[in-house]
């Protein structure tokens, strides 16, 4: 038999170990406190939109994920992440999802989408189409 003195000494340090994995899981480079290479400080005070009792990040570093549409792998530099938090205001639990390649591609569609848009509406109307305006509000109310 334990006694509890040596209980709560047992319960202590498996949560040590506990809190050692989870910060390793994290950050595979890092220990607690310390700075890997090329890591780049970030600033809580331009982080403070963030409405979370999460933790902010002290650093960034270079994350590499995996493209949603086309399965390419990509590195998000650490530099683009203080940009994205810092800068553009990025909520602190977004991450990048898409490739350089396959956002560009992304953008030209909207930006075309966008000008077929502004075509139609600048389209001189129909000559009746006073009269269609008036049957549709007549049907639906
Ligand atoms: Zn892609």
């Amino acid at each position: 038999m334990k006694s509890n003195r040596q209980r709560r000494a047992e319960i202590k340090a498996k949560r040590g170990l506990r809190a050692m994995k989870l910060q390793s899981r994290l950050k595979p480079r890092a220990r607690l406190g310390e700075r890997p290479l090329g890591a780049v400080p970030a600033d809580h005070g331009e982080l403070s939109h963030n409405n979370t009792y999460g933790l902010l990040p002290d650093y960034y570093v270079d994350r590499r994920f995996i493209c949603r549409d086309c399965g390419a792998t990509e590195t998000w530099a650490a530099q683009q992440q203080k940009w994205w938090y810092e800068v553009a205001k990025g909520h602190i639990d977004s991450f990048a999802v898409r490739c350089r390649t396959c956002r560009q591609r992304i953008r030209k569609q909207k930006m075309a989408q966008k000008r077929h848009m502004e075509a139609m509406a600048a389209r001189p109307q129909h000559p009746n189409a006073a009269f269609f305006r008036r049957r549709m509000r007549l049907s639906s109310g």
